[in-house]
């Protein structure tokens, strides 16, 4: 598997899978994810919807993820997982680490070659970049994939920095 990284919007990538860090009502939200909806088109909300009538009635657990079309994107699906909220008094490690491997099993089932991920929790769920972009970086490479090309998309200076550190 090689990966790379990048500066940019993730929405213009050419990928198969681009992940969205949603918020667990799969509605729409901010950050990357209001940007994802945006570009994608009303079709990657309509089949959220779905998603929350049938499989999700309570929300797409913290940690885990689920895929959907990705509309109007270059990409051919878009990989929604919840990042878990920042704390300082509790060890959420763990959760953010799913979220990376989950994705990727996701990704897996599709037979997506491809996949490109943002900082998840990096932003509005306030991780401190340096620790979000080491847990992620050490959960893909921890993860039994058959995704050989796998980008993080950094949206600016400071994450992508993290990124470029964790990488090595
Ligand atoms: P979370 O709620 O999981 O923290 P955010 O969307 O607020 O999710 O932020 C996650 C990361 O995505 C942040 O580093 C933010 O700067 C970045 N981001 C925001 N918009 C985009 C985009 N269009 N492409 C790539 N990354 C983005």
């Amino acid at each position: 598997m090689g990966i790379t990284i990048l500066k940019g919007d993730i929405t213009g990538q050419r990928v198969d899978a681009i992940v969205n860090a949603a918020n667990s009502s799969l509605l729409g939200g901010g950050g990357v994810d209001g940007a994802i909806h945006r570009a994608g088109g009303p079709a990657i909300l309509a089949e959220c919807r779905e998603l929350r009538a049938s499989r999700y009635e309570r929300g797409l657990p913290t940690g885990q993820a689920v895929a959907t079309t990705a509309g109007r994107l270059e990409a051919r699906w878009v990989i929604h997982t919840v990042g878990p909220v920042y704390s300082a008094d509790e060890d959420r490690s763990a959760l953010l680490a799913s979220c990376y491997r989950e994705s990727l099993r996701v990704a897996g089932e599709l037979g997506a070659g491809s996949v490109a991920f943002p900082a998840v929790s990096a932003g509005v769920y306030g991780w401190p970049a340096g620790s979000a972009a080491q847990i992620a970086v050490d959960a893909v490479r921890a993860s039994a994939t058959d995704v050989d090309d796998l980008r993080f998309v950094l949206f600016n200076d400071e994450v992508y920095a993290a990124f470029a550190r964790a990488l090595g």
